[in-house]
Formats: structure tokens, sequence, C-alpha cells
């Protein structure tokens, strides 16, 4: 397989970049990430995903539709021929449920699909907030994380900082374009905090809102009173230092499309360069250099950045693994 450029691949040549042609950032005063990140507050609300119970039906996807107010979709919700394709959220579907085929793990515990819906994932330490240089990506009290249009400048740091591919760009939109994503179904304009359309129109309880707390509780109590149905791991509870939305399965992540990251937060590397970018005149010339290229690279391949080419129909291909290239 050939070598390629992706966000992964600029935050290395980023930081590398950074280390080797500048002095490490001064510690001095709070820092941006540290602004970003509210770990483990009581008032920290989150989505519990039990990818056992999803059935594939959509209905959160409409509910998502809906509650947005993004643009009608060629096909029905209830088609389920869009399930033979692997899919990622885009600037008109802020999630998207993908359908993984069985394998041998999976066969044992009886699970021969597996459905697993994505989105944002409102980062405990969320590297998109530590990357956006003017705040329009902002962590709210409840863990939120949401978007200010009148503010974002375009730079699309924020896309190459996501450890999770999430924010969208609306390429088609001439003016004034923006970046898109799931924000909780917060309202910005009216103050109110996380209010998941989706996670009220499940009709399996597949997906639960509450607070992260309470749901990391009943997430173990699950694992603990069913291990034959699933895998001892809650993804989200450590994954980048730990995510508002969390994962049950019963089997490994990778198969169902959830990346293999680290437990380390990232946006200490994002405001490593956004430090390195601002404090050293030689650095912008040489990032930004590079930030153009990835982008003239991946939207050659990825026109409009939207979803990935699917695999085989009806085998929803798996992102790379930890440590893995995307
Ligand atoms: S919380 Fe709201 S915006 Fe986010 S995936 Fe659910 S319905 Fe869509
Ligand atoms: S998943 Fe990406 S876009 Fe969402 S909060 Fe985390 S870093 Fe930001
Ligand atoms: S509404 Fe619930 S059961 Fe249906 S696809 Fe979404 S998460 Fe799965």
């Amino acid at each position: 397989m050939s070598p390629t450029i992706n966000r992964r691949t600029v935050l290395k040549l980023g930081l590398a970049a950074t280390a080797g042609a500048a002095p490490r950032p001064a510690a001095a005063g709070e820092s941006r990430a540290a602004k970003a990140a509210r770990p483990a507050s009581r008032d920290h609300v989150g989505v519990l995903v039990d990818t056992t119970l999803c059935i594939g039906c959509r209905k959160c996807e409409e509910a998502c539709n809906r509650r947005n107010q993004l643009p009608r979709t060629a096909e029905s919700f209830s088609d389920r021929d869009v399930l033979r394709s692997f899919r990622r959220p885009t600037e008109t579907a802020f999630t998207v449920v993908n359908q993984f085929p069985g394998s041998p793990s999976a066969d044992q515990a009886g699970l021969p699909r597996t459905f697993c819906k994505v989105q944002c994932m409102h980062c405990l330490y969320p590297s998109c907030v530590s990357a956006c240089i003017v705040g329009a990506l902002v962590k709210s009290a409840d863990g939120a994380v949401v978007y200010n249009p009148t503010i974002c400048i375009g730079c699309r740091y924020c896309q190459i900082a996501c450890p999770f591919e999430i924010p969208a760009y609306e390429f088609h939109v001439a003016l004034a374009p923006r970046v898109r994503k799931c924000e909780f179904c917060a309202s910005r304009v009216n103050g109110t905090g996380a209010d998941p359309a989706c996670a009220a129109s499940c009709p399996t309880e597949a997906l639960v809102f509450g607070r992260r707390a309470d749901l990391l509780a009943m997430a173990k109590d699950r694992l603990t009173k069913r291990p034959d149905r699933y895998l001892n791991h809650i993804y989200g509870e450590t994954e980048v230092g730990g995510t508002s939305w969390l994962y049950l399965a019963g089997r490994p992540v990778r198969e169902i499309g959830l990346l293999d990251l680290p437990d380390t937060p990232p946006p200490q590397l994002t405001e490593a360069i956004q430090h390195g970018i601002f404090r050293y005149g030689i650095i912008p010339t040489a990032f930004y250099g590079l930030l153009g290229g990835i982008m003239w690279y991946n939207h050659r391949k990825h026109p409009g950045d939207g979803p990935r080419a699917p695999e085989e129909p009806g085998t929803a291909s798996t992102p790379a693994s930890k440590g893995g290239e995307r």
C-alpha cells in the first residue's frame, strides 16, 4: 500500500517542525487546552451507545436530520440499502449508522452483524476547540462542543485536529461556508444545553442520554452482569482522555468502525503547533505550506470531503487501528 498523507501525518509533521525549529512554548498562564478540558464534571452529560441493542433502523439519523433542519436526503430513512456502504458524517448528515458483517468473534457472541452509529464524540479534551484559533468552537458547561459560525474564519484546523475525523465543511457554499458537525442538539441561540434528538428517537434504547458519570456506572453494571454479551471495554471512557459519548460492544471496536485511539488527549499536540505558529515566524511558512498540500491532496482524493468510497457491498470497512494512518 502506498503511503498516504493525512490528518495524523500533518499533526506529526507539524509537531516535529515545531519541536525541531523552535523552543517549547512557554508554560505560563492557562493554556487553551486546559480551558477546553473540563473532565469528569458531574454536570457533564453524554450518551451511552449499546451497539448490541442497535437494529440499524436509522431513526436516529432521521431525527438528527429534522432537528438540525438538514437537507432532505435522496433516499428515505427507512431505506436500509444505504447500510451496504460505509459512511462518515458529512456537512449534511451529522450522524450515520454503519453495518458491519459478522466475524468469528461476533458469531461466537451470537452477533452475526453489528450496527454502529457515529457522530461527534464531544471529547472531554476536544482538540477541535484547542486548535481553533478564534474560539469558534467552545466546550459548554455540560460537555457539548458547540460552534459559532459568526466568528469562524474557515481555516479548518478543527478538521485536521479531530482524532475522530468529524468536522465537515460546506465546500459547496460560496458565501460563508460553515464547519458542520453534531452539536449535541444544544442551541447556542436559545442557550439550551444538550438535548439529543437521536437518543429520544431510538426505539430500542441503544442510545441512552444522561449524566456521563451515571452512564459510566450503567455501562459497568452491564459489563458485570452480562460478560457473555459484552467485551470488557467502555469505548470513550479513556480514549483521547475520555469522551461524552460512550460505547459498549460485543466485539472488538476495530471491527465496528471505531478508531483504536490512545488515552492521551491530543489538545496538547495541537496547542504546541499553534504556539509554534504564532510565536516563531518561520513556522507559519512551513506549516501553512504543509497544510495547503494536505488540503489539496485530500480534496483531490475525496472531492467535497464526502465519505470514503465504500469497499465491497455489505462489508463496511473499518478504519485503521491504534497508531495506524488514516
Ligand atoms: S445529538 Fe443531535 S446533532 Fe448530535 S447526532 Fe444526535 S440528533 Fe444529531
Ligand atoms: S470528536 Fe472531534 S469534533 Fe467532536 S469534540 Fe472531539 S475533537 Fe471536536
Ligand atoms: S435509532 Fe437506535 S436502534 Fe435505530 S439505528 Fe439509531 S441507534 Fe440504532
